[in-house]
């Protein structure tokens, strides 16, 4: 490697993808059959009725397209436009500290508005929305990290946007929430007293800190009981991971221009979706044969494994089990994960169709502890410059994991990974590991046993 090595692969803004990837095909040509989310009551395949309330027309018939391409709406492209494409950089300053013979290549997401992948759904489901005559989206928010993409989007659309932030974070974590202040959302803590699920809690425990459960009930509450206002998700749902394959669409083109193919492609996994994003389009070329040795590494908390650990069954999306049941690898909806800092990895389950894929070894999943996830975001921000957010800390943790096996190999390989998102909000986290504050969180069988046990009666074929 020369002071010469090319280290970032850019697109023309004109390179935008204008349509995103659909995977369902592939997959179905390859064998793998998609299992319907059931009606939480009859545990028959939910029909479209069941979510008309919480979301429009578009995003539903997004939901269960089966067209491998889907447009982006031109309004959409336009706000794209404010950060995409996005850079594909070489790490080769990382590279050489590892003194590996790997190339490591990273998709950099944290260039958005609010600094994370989050935004490429947001912005597709508030044009949605406010094409369908809605004038308000309810959402929850842990951290604050889909709030804020979120709020960002409806304020381009002109669209109110409604959030519910789980008490803990709302107190101890204060700037994303006025970041969805300075995009103009109206931001609650959760639970609070403008919702009867709110209410409800707050009688029971006026001291409560709150949980994404109950945020989710509320923003739910909202939307469900008022017509001009929707509900939106950050991940897990097909139609969010769609709109996140703008990422893996731009990396393919720039990898070619790198003159490169990766063997191996690593995401972290909260719900899946930025993970999907970027490999979806590169598992086609896999799903139908045209690179059968190209691995996916899904990387996971410890405290939180669902891919590594939990059982692939039905199980309830929300924690209140209010939801249609998702087929997916689930650690029961009730689990409670240990408050580790990657707080948007903290979920009870995957997104259906990332959970097939590795049901059948297309795709292979690791778990992480905090403080190796740490040391590893602290290798990168050294070598190359960004402070990654705790959650794509793990990517970053595979990635190096890969390089040193390839270094150990005498091997040339080709990593390539998502960084979703930069980790300036998340600097409590830094200084606690820095500080050497950061429990190693054990994982505990017996709780998931607990809250497997809680699944709903609704047995996964096959
Ligand atoms: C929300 C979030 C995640 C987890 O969600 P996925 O759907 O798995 O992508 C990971 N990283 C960042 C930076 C996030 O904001």
């Amino acid at each position: 490697m020369s002071e010469a090595t090319p280290m970032r692969f850019d697109l023309r803004p004109e390179e935008i993808p204008t349509a995103w990837f659909n995977l369902l095909p592939s997959m179905v040509g390859a064998g793998i059959q998609p299992l319907p989310p059931l009606h939480p009551g009859t545990k028959e395949p939910v029909t479209p009725d069941l979510l008309a309330p919480l979301f429009p027309e578009a995003l539903i018939a997004q939901e269960v397209a089966t067209d491998e391409w889907i447009d982006v709406p031109g309004e959409v492209l336009d706000v794209y436009r404010l950060w995409r494409p996005t850079p594909l950089m070489r790490a080769t300053r990382l590279e050489r500290d590892l003194d590996t013979p790997a190339r490591i290549y990273f998709k950099y997401e944290g260039v958005s508005p609010a600094g994370s992948h989050k935004p490429n759904t947001a912005v597709a489901q508030a044009f949605y929305n406010r094409q369908a005559g809605i004038r308000r989206i309810a959402t929850e928010t842990g951290a604050g990290q889909w709030g804020s993409a979120l709020s960002m989007a409806c304020r381009m659309f002109g669209i109110e946007c409604l959030v519910y932030m789980v008490r803990a974070s709302y107190d101890q974590k204060p700037y994303r929430r006025i970041l969805m202040e300075a995009f103009g959302a109206t931001v609650h803590a959760s639970p609070s007293d403008t919702t009867q699920a709110g209410k409800q809690v707050l009688a029971s425990d006026p001291g409560s800190t709150g949980s994404l459960g109950i945020a989710i009930s509320e923003a739910v509450e909202v939307a469900a009981t008022n017509d001009d206002t929707n509900y939106a998700l950050g991940s897990v749902l097909n139609h969010v991971l769609l709109h996140q394959t703008v990422i893996g669409l731009e990396a393919k083109r720039q990898m070619e221009l790198a003159g490169e193919r990766p063997d191996v492609v690593i995401g972290c996994v909260g719900g899946g979706s930025n993970y999907a994003g970027l490999a979806y389009p590169f598992m086609a070329d896999r799903l139908r044969g045209a690179a059968p040795d190209m691995r996916f590494v899904a990387a996971e908390p410890a405290a939180c494994p669902t891919l590594t650990k939990g059982r692939f069954a039905y199980d309830f999306g929300d924690a209140s089990g209010m939801t249609p049941l998702l087929p997916m690898y689930t650690l029961g909806h009730g689990f409670v994960p240990a408050p580790v800092h990657a707080g948007g990895l903290r979920y009870h389950g995957d997104a259906p169709s990332l959970s097939l894929l590795v049901r059948h070894g297309h795709m292979e999943a690791r778990a992480y502890n905090q403080n190796e996830v740490f040391e590893a975001a602290l290798r990168f921000a050294r070598t190359q410059g960004i402070v990654p957010a705790p959650e794509p800390a793990h990517a970053i943790r595979a990635a190096i994991e890969e390089a040193e096996a390839a270094r150990e190999a005498g091997q040339e390989r080709v990593i390539l990974f998502n960084l979703c998102g930069h980790g300036h909000f998340d600097m409590q986290a830094y200084d606690d590991y820095l500080n050497g504050r950061l429990p190693e969180v054990e994982f505990d069988p017996s709780e998931e046993e607990a809250a497997l046990a809680e699944l709903p009666d609704a047995p996964v074929p096959g």
